[in-house]
C-alpha cells in the first residue's frame, strides 16, 4: 500500500502516518451518535438548563449534574476559543502534518478537543486565541469528510 497521499492543495506529497497505512482505516468520520446535522455542520452543542454546563458534542445527560434531557441547543461555530493545552503528533494522519491537537475552551463555556490548522506548530501556545473553520478531514472510499478545525485568530484577538 502506498503510504503517502497528496494534500490536494499544493500538490506536495505528505506523510500520511501510521493510521493511514491500515487498510481498515476507510471509515467515514462521526459515529452515528454524533452524526447530527446541527453538530456536524453548525457545531451546535447543548447547554444544561439545570446547571449551565455546555456539552460538546451535544449530550442527553449532563456531565456535571447528571440531569437527563434538560438540554438546549447552543451554537458555537462563531465563538472564539482559547487553547487550554495541546500536543504535536508527528505520526497521526493529517492533510497538513504534523497534527496539532488542542483542547479548546470556548468563550462563554464549552470545552472541545480538535485539530489546529493554518498554524505553525512551533508557534502554538497555551492561551492562544483561535476560531473554528470547517475543513476536510479525510477521504474514505472517494467520499470527502469535513468537520471543524481551529485556526489562530488573525490579528491575535
Ligand atoms: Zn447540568
Amino acid at each position: 500500500m502506498e503510504p503517502r497521499a497528496g494534500d490536494g492543495r499544493s500538490g506536495r506529497r505528505v506523510e500520511a502516518g501510521i493510521g493511514a497505512r491500515d487498510p481498515r482505516n476507510t471509515h467515514i468520520h462521526a459515529c452515528g451518535a454524533h452524526r447530527t446535522e446541527a453538530w456536524k455542520f453548525a457545531f451546535v452543542g447543548s447547554k444544561c438548563t439545570e446547571c449551565g454546563f455546555i456539552s460538546l458534542p451535544p449530550a442527553r445527560v449532563c456531565s456535571r449534574c447528571n440531569s437527563i434531557d434538560q438540554q438546549s441547543p447552543v451554537p458555537l461555530s462563531d465563538k472564539p476559543a482559547t487553547v487550554a493545552t495541546y500536543t504535536i503528533d508527528r505520526l497521526a494522519y493529517s492533510l497538513s502534518p504534523p497534527t496539532v491537537a488542542a483542547v479548546l475552551d470556548f468563550e462563554g463555556g464549552g470545552r472541545y478537543t480538535c485539530e489546529l490548522t493554518d498554524v505553525d506548530p512551533d508557534a502554538v501556545e497555551v492561551g492562544q486565541r483561535v476560531e473554528l473553520t470547517f475543513r476536510r478531514t479525510v477521504t474514505a472510499k472517494h467520499i470527502h469528510n469535513y468537520f471543524w478545525k481551529a485556526r489562530p485568530i488573525r490579528g491575535g484577538q
